[in-house]
């Protein structure tokens, strides 16, 4: 048993996890974050292949412009200098090739209108009624402004109980320009008929503001995070991954590593999935019910990703992200089965310095179900066997037959590559089957599916992307609204408003 106990432990260091723990170590608790990898960050980790940095979870961000969401964050978390970042083309920060033709999402809102009213001369009023909702349902979220609030308002029902294919519908009848407005659905693994409206205009709402590349990687960002908890006076373990939340008759009292050690606290966060977390944990208190509702939640597709590293001066920069779409109905994307060819996927150069001409390295990523992989389904990162590398090999020769067809000669410019599977994502952050984005939010089923903060146990609380919403924004808000219970949101929202 540990001597040291602990205000809060906090369990995982995503960015949920240290999001919180910067906030409650500011704010005086002595926080203690456990975590399992021998790197920080989950989805914020990086990995260098043939001299290159990569990114696995974090690829572009938002709203970073003086006075917008994300730089006010960043202010607060005292991220917005210790993290370089890059503007992405103002003409053109996504360019979607659907069907055979190109499309663009230029930055700004008056900028976004013209770039698509350019494709869509006959639709221009349909763009601006497009623009100007997704401005209202942002803007109608207390949290998203960095409102005080009266009580935990969200957000409008009827954007929760509307589908964004309903909601794009409803906007306008021409099919081609419906797909162009969902053609950034990987970035939030939409469901048709399923994902509600409010997760894509806040996505939205918040790439159009403003887009952007972290120079040299996203692990800056979990790096920064970890220095400033620690001159807090708060502590980090890796190499601890925890197996048990322990717990009396009343609540949770402490947490035993896989070592054996146990770590005693007041307080417990979890970053961890919650069906991870839930799974954890033996006491009576969590009943069957709540248990049983958790476990069965579905989860969003994994990928399969091929990270390039070109040759020197091979391939110029790409200041921009690349969507392909072989069909005009974008949501088909993610019914690919095993087997099928790759008729979709998301190409990002990655961002070594500013204004830079030529491109060190892409990612190039292509949902997977994790049924393509389940065979290997026992083994463990390095030791899966020659048939899973044969099996990863003939995948990415695949996915750059189908990136030579948009970028010809692009293959005689690689140097190498590396790639990760739904096993990679399994393995590296303890989501289901891989999972991208944790949970899938239905609209038909609209509390079922938002996973709360407060568990069944008083003294647990969850963190991360399966709280509130997942990416930069939806994990570091939902961070705040964990700490909320223990310091009130609107002492948080002050405490931002004052940097
Ligand atoms: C391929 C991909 C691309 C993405 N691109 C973007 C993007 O461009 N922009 C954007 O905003 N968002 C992006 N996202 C989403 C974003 O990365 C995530 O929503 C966010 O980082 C998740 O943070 P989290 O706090 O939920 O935790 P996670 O990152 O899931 O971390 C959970 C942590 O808990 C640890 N853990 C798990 N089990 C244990 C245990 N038993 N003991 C101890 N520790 C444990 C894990 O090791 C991990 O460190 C992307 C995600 C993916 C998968």
């Amino acid at each position: 048993m540990s001597n040291n106990k602990y205000d809060i432990a906090i369990l995982g260091t995503g960015l949920g996890g240290l999001v919180c723990g910067y906030i409650l170590s500011k704010n005086g608790y002595k926080v203690l974050l456990l975590e399992k990898n021998a790197q920080i960050g989950g989805c914020l980790q990086t990995f260098k292949r043939f001299g290159v940095k990569f990114d696995t979870g974090m690829h572009y961000i938002g709203s970073m412009l003086e006075g917008q969401i994300l730089h006010r964050l960043f202010s607060y978390l005292k991220l917005a200098e210790a993290v370089p970042i890059s503007q992405l083309d103002k003409n053109g920060y996504d360019v979607f090739s659907i069907n055979g033709q190109t499309y663009r999402y230029a930055s700004g809102y008056e900028q976004f209108t013209e770039a698509l009213c350019e494709s869509f001369p006959n639709n221009s009023k349909d763009i601006r009624r497009y623009v100007q909702q997704l401005r209202e349902i942002a803007s109608a979220s207390p949290l998203y402004n960095l409102r005080k609030v009266e009580d935990n308002v969200f957000i409008e029902a009827d954007y929760i109980k509307t589908s964004i294919n309903d909601f794009i519908a409803s906007i306008t009848d021409n099919t081609t320009l419906q797909n162009v407005l969902a053609g950034n659905l990987p970035l939030y693994a939409g469901v048709k008929d399923k994902t509600p409206t409010y997760i894509h205009a806040l996505i939205n709402n918040f790439y159009i503001q403003s887009a952007w590349r972290i120079i040299g990687g996203s692990d800056t960002i979990a790096a920064a995070l970890a220095r400033h908890i620690r001159d807090f006076g708060g502590e980090i373990r890796t190499n601890s991954e925890i197996c048990e939340i322990v717990c009396n008759d009343e609540k949770a009292t402490g947490v035993t590593l896989k070592n054996g050690e146990q770590v005693e606290a007041d307080y417990f966060i979890s970053n961890i999935h919650p069906q991870a977390t839930i799974n954890m944990i033996h006491s009576h208190l969590i009943r069957k019910v709540y248990r049983t509702r958790i476990l069965n939640l579905e989860n969003t597709i994994s990928n399969f990703t091929v990270y390039i590293k070109f040759k020197e001066r091979a391939t110029p920069y790409l200041n921009y992200n690349y969507y392909f779409y072989e069909n005009e109905d974008v949501w088909t994307a993610n019914n690919r089965r095993k087997g099928d060819p790759l008729k979709s996927y998301l190409f990002m150069h990655q961002c070594a310095e500013n204004h830079q001409q030529w491109a060190q390295s892409a990612e190039m990523i292509g949902y997977m179900h994790f049924d393509e992989v389940s065979q290997w389904a026992d083994t463990r990162v390095g030791h899966r066997g020659d048939d899973y590398t044969a099996f990863k090999r003939a995948t990415a020769e695949h996915y750059l037959d189908v990136l030579e067809q948009s970028f010809p000669g692009i293959r005689s410019a690689i140097e190498g590559y590396e790639t990760s599977s739904p096993l990679t994502y399994r393995d590296y952050t303890a989501t289901k089957d891989g999972s991208m984005y944790g949970i899938i939010r239905d609209k038909s089923f609209p509390t079922q599916t938002l996973v709360s903060q407060r568990t069944k146990i008083p003294n647990l609380f969850l963190t991360g992307q399966n709280i509130n919403s997942h990416g930069i924004l939806g994990v570091t808000i939902g961070a705040a609204l964990t700490c909320a219970e223990f310091l009130g949101l609107n002492k948080i929202i002050e405490e931002i408003e004052n940097e």
